[in-house]
């Protein structure tokens, strides 16, 4: 066969392919073009998953009449201009749209009809497209004052029923619009949301003042869950012109997947390896390896740092520099989540007044006053809780083994002499009354009482411990006898040659050994006997990946976790009151203390009324 030029609607219908993929996309691509008209209120409707219609109506500046046609002619944008010589600047984008593809497309495969009131003019009109044929503008009534357009979309699909035949149940695909639209409502917190699934509302955001901060944190909370907002922290760091905002969720309200990374790059919904990686790297030693954060982070930076032209979808992004990116988001999340210091989130305590009221209490019984007090004279510690006392100090050895200043983390501080007395009820942890079951230690505040997991607190401040002494010395290192060599692809062996200075403060001592091989002369002495080979592909791997030696660090850290969780005080100890007060107050000094090493809490907080309200007082 010659080859021959494919006719206009051939070519709209491969390319609606790309685009259009679903209902959601069309939703997604349609709102997008609201928000690029300055709406401030936009209103979607949608039948039967969006197949049998979807109408998009908002107050933007509308279409002038001339323009109409353009508008669904493919590749004719108002958002891109032309310099003299034709050249366009792909780089300079700052609306959500620019590839002229959506309207075309939409219209190839589907029937659309735009009807539409230019800002200052008088009349709307309106234009149809029918699986790709254009009829003329005609003059349409138009509700409402003021300028705005509407856009409907009925039988999605008709002209590409092989595409119809892979969408899943009308369900799905109202789920899949929901979606897109909350991701471009918390994108745009200033801008009011309506959905309506079959007649009936399913979401209604007002526009929020202040989007950046307390708007935005009233419209997560409206889209996440009204438990997202007291249990998140905010977020604000810039370094080199790049500036990250957003909420990162404490880490006691994980879940159990990743679809909770809600990220924005210029007011752009996108989803993006690295910054997923990212946001985990910032969180690795807080959450169990299966619990994933909530968090909701907006980057934004000059246009020219990143190529939003990816993808048709436009739901990725490239960073010119993605390892400031990177950088960026580990550090300041980590560093807010510190911040956040002692903080376990609101919903722990929940969860437990849910648990009481729902256990109810006609057991009879079983509870009791089991622990005893433990503000009574020192015990002797049992040979268990001695042999687990001997692994801390053991554990601790390594980094400081001539000071035992570890152990005070339960001996009681001695006060700085003329330092003013605080009264312990004063404190965020309280003042320790009482040990339960040599497991639990109740507090007292002043608006409520605080039961504290004593291992779990104490694995958490081993931890963090630990973790100190390896960011001020870095670790022993222990020399091999015999060099391992390692063979490796050369590509691999010069990427981790470059890091060697970086990788030996981390206890890895290598030196390149000829053309696709490495010698490594000393590990950490922290990982026993090492798997070179495998130690070194990870690593390679990391740099390739994300331009950093992520594993070893991952590898050290998750030693000190299992170090400390072995090495700290067993449930089962008694403690007199100086220690339990001690631990309190070594809790509210240590970042990261609200949780231990698997997220879950180390401490419950009930303030006084939620006991009120147990007890049907309130
Ligand atoms: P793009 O958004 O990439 O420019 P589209 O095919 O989505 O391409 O839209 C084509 C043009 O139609 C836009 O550039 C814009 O000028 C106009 N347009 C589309 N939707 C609207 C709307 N809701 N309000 C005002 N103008 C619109
Ligand atoms: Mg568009």
């Amino acid at each position: 066969m010659p080859i021959r030029r494919l006719p206009p609607e051939a070519v709209n219908r491969i390319a609606a392919g790309e685009v259009i993929e679903r209902p959601a996309a069309a939703v997604k691509e349609l709102v997008e073009n609201a928000l690029d008209a300055g709406a401030r209120r936009i209103r979607i409707a949608i039948e039967r998953g969006g197949v049998g219609s979807l109408t998009i109506e908002d107050d933007g500046g509308g279409i002038p009449v001339e323009e109409l046609p353009l508008a669904v002619e493919r590749h004719a944008t108002s958002k891109l201009v032309a310099a003299d010589d034709g050249a366009v600047d792909l780089l300079n984008i700052f609306t959500m749209g620019f590839r002229g593809e959506a309207l075309p497309s939409i219209g190839a495969v589907a029937r659309l009809t735009i009807t539409s009131r230019a800002r200052g003019r008088d009349e709307a009109w309106r234009i149809d497209v029918e699986g790709g044929v254009v009829a003329e503008p005609r003059p349409a009534p138009f509700g409402g004052i003021g300028s705005g357009t509407v856009v409907q979309v009925r039988d999605l699909f008709f002209a590409t029923p092989a595409r119809l035949k892979f969408l899943k149940s009308e369900r799905a695909e109202a789920m899949a619009i929901t979606d897109a639209i909350k991701r471009l409502a918390m994108a745009r917190a200033d801008v009011a949301f309506i959905l309506e699934n079959d007649g009936r509302t399913v979401l209604r955001l007002p526009a929020e003042d202040d989007p950046e901060n307390e708007g935005r944190r009233r419209r997560l909370a409206a889209v996440l869950g009204a438990e997202f907002a007291p249990n998140a922290v905010p977020i604000d760091a810039t370094r080199n012109g790049v500036r990250l905002t957003g909420f990162a969720g404490l880490p006691t309200m994980s879940r159990g997947s990743g679809e909770h990374h809600h990220l924005f790059v210029n007011g752009r919904p996108v989803r993006d390896k690295l910054v997923v990686g990212a946001v985990r790297a910032a969180y690795q030693d807080l959450l169990a390896r299966d619990r994933r954060p909530v968090v909701a982070l907006y980057v934004d930076l000059s246009p020219e740092e990143v190529d939003v032209n990816v993808h048709p979808a436009k739901t990725e992004v490239r960073f010119r520099d993605a390892s400031a990116v990177r950088g960026l988001i580990v550090g300041a999340v980590s560093h807010a989540l510190a911040a956040a210091g002692h903080r376990a989130s609101t919903t722990v305590a929940a969860q437990a007044l849910d648990a009481v009221r729902a256990g109810g209490w006609g057991g009879g019984g079983s509870g009791g006053y089991a622990g005893g007090y433990g503000a009574g004279a020192p015990v002797r510690p049992s040979q268990a809780a001695l042999s687990a006392w001997t692994l801390a100090e053991s554990a601790l050895a390594f980094a400081e083994p001539s000071s035992r200043v570890e152990t005070a983390a339960l001996a009681s501080a001695p006060e700085p002499a003329g330092a003013p007395v605080i009264d312990p009820l004063d404190f965020p942890l309280g003042a320790a009354r009482a040990q339960l079951h040599e497991t639990y230690i109740v507090a007292q505040t002043r608006d409520g009482i605080v039961i504290v997991d004593q291992h779990a607190a104490h694995e958490r401040l081993v931890y963090e411990r630990m973790k100190r002494h390896l960011e001020a010395g870095g670790p022993p290192r222990q020399a091999l006898l015999i060099p391992d060599v390692v063979e490796l692809d050369p590509h691999d062996c010069e990427r981790l040659a470059a890091r060697a200075p970086e990788l030996a403060e981390l206890g890895l001592v290598i030196e390149p050994f000829g053309v696709g091989a490495i010698l490594v002369r000393e590990t950490p002495a922290l990982l026993g006997e090492v798997d070179s080979r495998g130690l070194l592909q990870d690593l390679a791997d990391d740099i390739a990946e994300l331009g950093e030696a992520h594993a070893l660090k991952e590898r050290l850290e998750e030693v000190c976790a299992s170090m400390a969780c072995r090495g700290s005080v067993r449930a089962g100890r008694r403690l007199t009151a100086p220690e339990m007060n001690a631990l309190l107050r070594d809790m509210e000094r240590t970042p990261f203390s609200g949780q231990c090493n698997h997220g879950r809490p180390t401490y419950v907080e009930l303030k006084l009324a939620d006991i009120e309200r147990l007890f049907g007082r309130r």
